[in-house]
C-alpha cells in the first residue's frame, strides 16, 4: 500500500473519529447529512476501490494468522447496519468473516455476566468478526429501558447508580485487553437523523417488499429518541479510547455511510499491515525440489512449468504495452 493512499484514507476518516477524552453531544458535534463535499457518482467508484482493498487485506490477515478484527456496528433502527455489512463485505472471502447479530438476550445469556455472549463470538486470529449490535447495547437499550437490567439478575452491589460508569470502565478494559492481544476493536456508530428515520420507516410501510422489515416496536422505540441521543452521546464520550476509538458515520446517505465504513475498516487493516508468512530457507528448498519433480512429469510437448510460462508471456505483453504507450 502506498503511503499516499493510506494517508488519504486516514485524512478522510479523521473528522469522523471521536477524540478520546472529548465530551460529545451528538446533535451539536456530528451532522448526519455530512458528505465531505462528495457526490453519489464519485461514491460508486470509491466504494469499489475500497472493497477491492479490503479483499486484499483480508487475505493477508488470514495468511498472517496473528491478528483478528472485531467490527462493532451500532445504530438506531433503520440506521442501515444490514446494508452496510452487505456492501462493505461484498468482496471478502466468507470463510474469513463471521457476522453475529445481538438481539434480546436469551435465558442462558442472562444467566452469565453481561459480556459473556459477546466474548463467545470473538474472532479467531486471521478473522474479521462483525457485531451487528454489540456489547454497547449494554449501556444503550439497557440504560434507556432499565427493566433490562433487572432481568440480568445482578447482585445489589453491581447495579447501583454507578453501574453505567462501571460498565464503561469494564468495556474499555476488555477492549484494551483484546487490543493488547492482537484483536483490534473497530467501532462504528451510524448516525441517522430523526427525519431520515421517519422517511425510512414510511418506505417500509409503503413498499410491500419492505413490509417484513417494519416493526411496530421500532416506532415505539422512536418515541425515546432523545433518551437514546443522550445515551449515545455519553457512551461515545466515555468509551472512545486511544486503542479503540469510536467513529460517528453520517448515515442519512447510505452510499456515503458505506464508503466511510469501508474506509474505517481499511484504515484498521492498513495499521495492522498483515504480511504473507515467509516460509523460510528449509521449506523453500523443499518447494524447489518439488518443482523439479513436477517438471520432470511434464508430458511430451508440454512446457515443464506452464504457470511460469504463462506468467513470462504476461510480463512480456505488459512490457510491450508500456513501451507502446511511452
Ligand atoms: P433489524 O434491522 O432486522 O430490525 P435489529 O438489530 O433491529 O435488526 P431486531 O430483532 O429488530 O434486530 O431487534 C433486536 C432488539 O434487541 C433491539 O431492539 C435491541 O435493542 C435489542 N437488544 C439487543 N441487545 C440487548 C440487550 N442486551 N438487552 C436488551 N435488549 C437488547
Ligand atoms: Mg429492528
Amino acid at each position: 500500500m502506498s503511503d499516499d493512499r493510506a494517508e488519504r484514507i486516514a485524512e478522510f476518516i479523521r473528522p469522523l473519529r471521536v477524540k478520546p477524552g472529548s465530551e460529545v453531544r451528538l446533535d451539536r458535534d456530528f451532522d448526519p447529512r455530512y458528505r465531505a463535499g462528495m457526490q453519489k457518482q464519485d461514491g460508486v467508484e470509491l466504494l469499489r476501490t475500497g472493497v477491492t482493498l479490503l479483499a486484499e487485506y483480508q487475505e493477508r490477515l488470514a495468511a498472517a494468522d496473528s491478528h483478528g478484527v472485531v467490527l462493532c456496528l451500532q445504530a438506531l433502527d433503520a440506521g442501515g447496519k444490514d446494508g452496510t455489512i452487505r456492501h462493505v463485505m461484498s468482496g471478502v472471502n466468507p470463510q474469513g468473516v463471521r457476522v453475529s447479530s445481538f438481539k434480546v438476550p436469551s435465558a442462558e445469556e442472562l444467566d452469565h455476566d453481561y459480556l459473556w455472549r459477546y466474548a463467545r463470538r470473538l474472532p479467531e486470529r486471521g478473522e474479521i468478526a462483525i457485531f451487528n449490535r454489540s456489547h454497547y447495547e449494554e449501556v444503550l437499550v439497557v440504560r434507556v429501558h432499565p427493566e433490562n437490567l433487572v432481568r440480568q439478575k445482578l447482585p445489589a452491589e453491581a447495579c447501583g447508580p454507578e453501574v453505567w460508569d462501571q460498565r464503561y470502565r469494564q468495556i474499555n478494559e476488555w477492549e484494551r485487553y483484546l487490543t493488547d492481544n492482537g484483536f483490534k476493536v473497530v467501532k462504528i456508530f451510524l448516525n441517522l437523523s430523526k427525519e431520515e428515520q421517519r422517511t425510512r420507516f414510511l418506505k417500509r410501510i409503503d413498499l410491500p417488499e419492505k413490509n417484513w422489515k417494519f416493526s411496530a416496536a421500532d416506532v415505539r422505540e422512536r418515541r425515546r429518541w432523545d433518551d437514546y441521543q443522550v445515551a449515545f452521546s455519553e457512551m461515545l464520550s466515555a468509551t472512545s479510547t486511544k486503542w479503540a476509538p469510536w467513529y460517528v458515520v453520517p448515515a442519512d446517505r447510505k452510499w456515503f455511510a458505506r464508503i466511510c465504513a469501508a474506509s474505517i475498516l481499511a484504515h484498521t487493516l492498513i495499521g495492522i499491515d498483515p504480511r504473507y508468512p515467509d516460509v523460510g530457507k528449509e521449506a523453500r528448498k523443499e518447494l524447489l525440489s518439488a518443482r523439479r519433480d513436477l517438471e520432470r512429469e511434464a508430458p511430451e510437448g508440454a512446457p515443464a512449468d506452464p504457470y511460469a510460462d504463462g506468467a513470462r508471456k504476461k510480463r512480456k505483453k505488459k512490457r510491450k504495452k508500456e513501451r507502446e504507450r511511452d
